[in-house]
């Protein structure tokens, strides 16, 4: 089964723009725009703080207030900096039965499905109500959802239901673990190695923090309730990055870890984060100023996502499994996503994009023509059937 020439041209053209994280998406978010213009729909679009990259939210149909369904992707792609790749990552290769490039996969094919579906949301769309819901930054830890979904509220919408399209292979996923990461920065007082008394080394109290973390991860596994249905079913924490010091005859001024939290739903990333607080606090900073006054310790949220823990009783999951034609029970996975924003948002929410999450962030990432077709059938049938009310009470079935 192939999917329509209409996907492959989009796909084609949205894995033109290399929209990496760290660069501009402004150009593929342009057009988009245009595309849906071409049908008469106006993009909203929200910006970050410098302007160089925006948020995309189309809206599709009437009756709007208190229903609709949401289509969520995000237009960023994790870098190809270090992979060797046998075709142009920027540069759609389509091969005799799939299509590789940057985002193949991760996640531009299920945008590329979305954007070739408008024609068939027009038509719906005296009886539905649809968002498309494109973001930024979601590679960098889901930094651009945020404004989206104030956005969509701002605009009015209570929507029953969300798609995020992330690569499942068109299998149903319901959970994921939450993802918080956080920059911690240690500021003590330089001073020449041999006068190591007289400083603040800001490495040695990062040092300790860490091993206080090392030691909470511990406790974790060995206290927290495990959750049956991920193969770690605990709580962790990973020390990612850390950069300090100058030279070794120097005391260290300032020192710099980056963690990250992966965390079950019932337990809060925050707290973990302020127990940290806590003992920098009381144990470590009164002993830093004592020599400097001017130390500090200071945590910083760089970014958060909630956990998504979506029912499996809820009509949406019904619904979608039913669509997919699938009775294998819907399933969690190990990565974070922008589902756990739409769902705390209130939104119910589901995970089910083409492609493999075998295959996001590699080279050579490729999404097979029959994944594609998949995802079109699925959409289809979305679109006929739906008239999600608030929370998902009411649904075609
Ligand atoms: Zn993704």
């Amino acid at each position: 089964v192939n999917p329509s020439a209409d996907t492959i041209r989009r796909l084609e053209k949205l894995i033109s723009f290399p929209t990496v994280s760290r660069d501009s998406n402004l150009d593929l978010i342009e057009w988009v725009s245009e595309e849906l213009a071409g049908y008469g729909l106006a993009s909203r679009l929200t910006y970050d703080r410098e302007r160089r990259k925006a948020n995309l939210l189309a809206t599709i149909g009437t009756a709007c207030e208190g229903a609709g369904l949401v289509l969520s992707g995000h237009t960023d792609v994790v870098p190809v900096d270090g992979q060797t790749w046998s075709t142009d990552p920027f540069h759609a290769t389509i091969v005799e039965n799939g299509v590789y490039g940057r985002g193949a996969a991760d996640m531009k094919g299920f945008i590329a499905a979305v954007l070739a579906a408008v024609p068939q949301m027009l038509e719906a769309a005296d009886r539905s109500c649809f968002h498309i819901a494109l973001s930024y930054d979601e590679e960098l830890g889901c930094l651009g959802a945020p404004g989206l979904i104030e956005d969509l509220c701002r605009a009015g919408a209570r929507p029953g239901a969300c798609i995020v399209g992330e690569p499942t292979e068109m299998g149903l996923v319901i959970g994921h673990k939450g993802a918080s990461v956080y920059r911690c920065r240690i500021h003590g007082r330089a001073q020449h190695s041999a006068r190591a008394p007289d400083g603040v080394n800001a490495i040695d109290y990062a040092a300790r923090l860490i091993s206080r973390l090392c030691e909470m991860d511990a406790r974790l596994r060995r206290t927290e309730r495990r959750h049956p249905s991920y193969d770690i079913g605990h709580s962790t924490l990973n020390v990612g990055v850390i950069r300090g010091g100058v030279a070794s005859n120097i005391v260290p001024e300032d020192c710099e870890f980056r963690f990250d939290i992966r965390h079950l739903p019932w337990t809060d990333a925050r707290a973990i984060v302020h127990e940290l607080e806590e003992f920098a606090r009381a144990e470590l900073v009164p002993d830093m100023r004592s020599i400097a006054p001017e130390a500090s310790v200071v945590f910083e949220c760089v970014g958060e996502v909630p956990a998504l823990e979506t029912d499996a009783d809820l009509p949406l999951v019904r619904l979608a499994s039913q669509l997919l034609e699938t009775t294998a029970a819907p399933t969690r996975v190990g990565f974070g996503s922008e589902a756990g924003l739409f769902d705390a948002a209130g939104i119910p929410t589901v995970i089910c994009g083409p492609g493999s999450i075998a295959q996001a962030h590699q080279a050579d990432e490729f999404v097979t023509f029959g994944q594609l077709a998949r995802c079109e059938r699925f959409l289809r049938r979305l679109i006929d059937c739906t008239d999600f009310e608030v929370a998902g009470e009411r649904s075609c079935l």
